[in-house]
């Protein structure tokens, strides 16, 4: 197992511009409620507690910052897409999550996770299409992967990549309940912060 990656829970926020202005790099991770976002911060820190901060009454809805040592970041974004939400709700995630995607200077990755058992959704897609509009960096991260059949896996990560317009090679895989790729995200994430 690779070690850990040191994250701590330091402060959340409405917008982008309540963050702290670091300058250290932060890595973002985005997607839809229920994708397992909770499950893949805790797995990556190796801390099941962590990520419960996001899920606090008040705080779903806020940019979660965590520190990762002392010279990098990990962004948690407010999920997107719940089949509930009130119109304010969703009404104020656009410009929260648009106003950092696009405008945080810190911003050197964006993992967008998508649910590895259903596919990517349309929100999904549209994310990447914004993404890509934009020239963002970005990553997409496959989850649950325990629960897909291994007699069907080389079909369904083709089918992922290709929904997402990418090579399935591109798409990092990952399970949080058995450790799946685990070990290669929590590298590839202090790859991103390096100093270049
Ligand atoms: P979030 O809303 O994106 O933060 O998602 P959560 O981390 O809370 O996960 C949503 C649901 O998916 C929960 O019931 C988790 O237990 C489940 N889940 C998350 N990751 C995995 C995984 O790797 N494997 C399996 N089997 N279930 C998972």
């Amino acid at each position: 197992m690779s070690t850990p990656l040191a994250l701590q829970f330091v402060t959340s926020a409405a917008t982008a511009d309540q963050l702290p202005s670091t300058g250290v790099p932060e890595v973002a991770v985005v997607g839809r409620s229920n994708v397992g976002k909770s499950s893949l911060i805790n797995a990556l820190s190796n801390h099941k507690g962590l990520a419960k901060v996001s899920k606090t009454p008040g705080r779903t809805q806020l940019i979660n910052y965590f520190a990762l040592g002392e010279r990098a970041a990990v962004i948690d974004l407010p999920g997107y897409g719940f089949a509930n939400a009130p119109a304010k709700v969703r009404a104020a995630w656009q410009p929260m999550i648009e106003g950092y995607l696009l405008g945080r200077d810190e911003l050197v990755m964006i993992m967008v996770l998508v649910d590895g058992e259903i596919g990517p959704t349309k929100l999904d897609v549209q994310m990447l299409d914004w993404l890509r509009s934009y020239g963002r960096p970005h990553t997409v991260v496959a989850t649950k992967h325990d629960k897909v059949k291994s007699s069907v896996r080389d079909k369904r990560k083709k089918d992922l990549a290709a929904k997402c317009d990418l090579e399935p090679r591109d798409v990092v895989w990952v399970s949080a309940a058995k450790h799946v790729g685990i070990d290669r995200l929590r590298d590839l994430v202090r790859t991103w912060v390096e100093p270049s």
